[in-house]
């Protein structure tokens, strides 16, 4: 058995890609056999605790009876049908169901296989609205930095100038227009001087400029930095009032994980074009999709190429989407909110302590995501193996130790989680 797991690693290791890893120095990987619930099942019949939720998307944990069996009971009529020149119930009931549970004037969705290909939908969404509009001029871009929109590469493009590699890819990037991300943390009282860069940004440059995208509240893979709502409501102002489109990617912060079920929630603003994945089918097939208003759809379908040019292959794959809307049905069924609350105060309570390590810089915690940032970048090898040594399954990417959980992960299992955390970051760096 032990033989087996070594040639498999073995192979592992020679041939196959992961995320973000060099093929000549491969970071160590662990075999996981199995998962359920809030657990990782690891081949060598270890258990870890789930830190991550699969990079925001299983909130419901793993191996979910309910999920399971929207899966089995779709897989039994059809796992997949074009979606060109064909239609199915999977598809229209969660398009009404996401239709139904985000801010009103968003009610034209177009559906798609990933979070990044929900970007470059949206990036061509806005593109192509302006092009009907007789303002094919306004053909770039504004956002911030330290934000992530995805790997692809008008995803990329918008994505932080140093972390997004603008640097190794700066003669194959569309240009766009960056200023500073939000200073202002989520509570901070506010002040107009926290948007003064990106008032300025838009004055200058509106004209040429189709949209402002952005993650909405939380930037996510690009620093893990909670920002105050009242940057989104003074955003929406400037963007009307410039005549730029606002593309929210709620792709990390959607479904609640913030404690509101988007977070353009907390800002009781609507963005003109919405990106949505990640948690959409609770960790179980890759799905996303990209919502707009009546009144860019018209535009776009009203212009020189009559329509919306994308289609993927995989186009509202009905599996995906029947997966999708029991999730949702799932998250619904109860009091999510109160949950999400449970969670922010056992992180709060939890993780706080960090702050008085010398290593550490500072100590966050918004809904249910909690992050501890240090001072230096972590060995990530090293502390990634002491996590799984204590049974807990974290990954931490440069000075950043986060932890975004199942929903489902009850208290006792969330103590355990922070105390681990909080004693292996003691013994960091010092
Ligand atoms: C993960 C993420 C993406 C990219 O989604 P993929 O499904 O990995 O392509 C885009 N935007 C944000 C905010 C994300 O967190």
């Amino acid at each position: 058995m032990k033989k087996a797991i070594q040639s498999s690693l073995d192979f592992d290791r020679e041939h196959i890609w992961h995320p973000y890893t060099s093929m000549t120095r491969p970071l160590k990987t662990y075999p996981v056999a199995s998962a359920c619930g809030v657990y990782l099942n690891l081949a060598d019949g270890r258990k870890l605790i789930d830190g991550m939720s699969s990079w925001w998307a299983a909130i419901h944990g793993y191996n979910h009876p309910l999920l399971n069996a929207a899966a089995k009971d779709q897989i039994d009529k059809m796992a997949h049908v074009m979606f060109g020149g064909i239609t199915h119930e999977p598809a229209i009931a969660l398009s009404r169901k996401l239709i139904d549970i985000t801010p009103a004037p968003l009610d034209r969705i177009f559906l798609c296989d990933s979070g990044s290909v929900s970007v470059e939908v949206a990036i061509k969404m806005a593109f192509q609205y302006w092009h009907s509009k007789n303002h094919p001029e306004k053909n770039t871009l504004m956002t911030v930095k330290s934000g992530y929109h995805g790997d692809t590469f008008f995803a990329m493009s918008v994505c932080d100038p140093v972390t997004g590699m603008h640097h190794m890819f700066n003669d194959i990037l569309p240009k766009h227009h960056f200023c500073e991300a939000p200073a202002c943390r989520f509570d901070d009282l506010w002040d107009d001087r926290h948007i003064a860069a990106m008032k300025t940004l838009i004055q200058k440059h509106h004209t040429s400029c189709a949209a402002v995208i952005l993650e909405p509240v939380v930037q996510g893979a690009g620093g893990m930095r909670f920002y105050s709502p009242v940057y989104l409501k003074k955003l929406r102002q400037l963007c009307d009032e410039y005549n730029l489109l606002l593309i929210l990617d709620e792709i990390a912060t959607g479904f609640g994980r913030t404690g509101e079920l988007f977070g353009c929630n907390h800002a009781n603003i609507s963005p003109d074009i919405m990106c949505v994945g990640k948690a959409l089918t609770g960790g179980y097939l890759t799905l996303a999709a990209t919502l707009t208003t009546e009144k860019i759809s018209t535009a776009i379908s009203s212009g020189e190429s009559g329509a919306l040019m994308h289609g993927p292959t995989y186009m509202g794959n009905p599996l995906a989407c029947s997966i999708a809307l029991a999730n949702l049905n799932l998250l619904f069924s109860c009091d999510w909110q109160a949950n999400i609350k449970r969670i922010e105060s056992k992180l709060i309570a939890g993780l706080e302590p960090c702050r008085t390590f010398k290593q550490v810089k500072d100590v966050r915690v918004l809904g249910a995501i909690g992050v501890v940032e240090m001072k230096d970048p972590v060995d990530m090898e090293r502390i990634q193996q002491q996590f799984v040594d204590q049974g807990i399954w974290i990954r931490p990417f440069g000075r950043l130790i986060y932890t975004m959980p199942p929903y489902i992960i009850e208290d006792a299992e969330l103590d355990t989680l922070t105390r681990k955390m909080t004693q292996i970051i003691s013994k960091t760096g010092s």
